[in-house]
């Protein structure tokens, strides 16, 4: 074997799991900490459960609420919006396809109205 190219080999490294789980194996250094092993990891334990090591559920559960509450506050808007359109044309079940089409693209007409001017302030801001 070369001289001073072989790293060093401890074959009884101590590994231990944040579990409380110990056990050795080969490695170049002598004490290891890991988060997970085969005593409490899901697969081998059968158990459901989640592993989060950075928070990733934490921040997909604040994205979800911030969207429900996104989607709800559009659904108040989008009834408002609809309660004062739906007024005039209560059947909308006898409206031919043409005006049924009509009446779609005068509210997108509406939606684009309303959404211009806070684009502008955006962009300003
Ligand atoms: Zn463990």
């Amino acid at each position: 074997m070369k001289q001073n190219l072989h790293p060093k080999w401890n074959h009884a490294a101590k590994v231990t799991c944040a579990c409380g789980n110990t056990f050795t194996t080969g490695s170049q250094q002598d004490e290891l900490h890991v988060d997970i092993c085969s005593n409490c990891h899901p697969f081998f334990t059968g158990e459901m459960r989640f592993v989060d090591r950075q928070g990733r559920v934490d921040k997909f559960m604040q994205k979800m609420n911030a969207a429900q509450a996104k989607q709800a506050a559009q659904k108040n808007k989008k009834k408002k919006d609809e309660v004062v359109e739906s007024a005039p044309t209560e059947s909308q079940d006898t409206l031919t396809y043409k005006q049924i089409l009509q009446v779609e693209q005068t509210k997108l007409k509406n939606l684009a109205k309303n959404r211009q001017p806070t684009e502008k302030v955006q962009k300003a801001a």
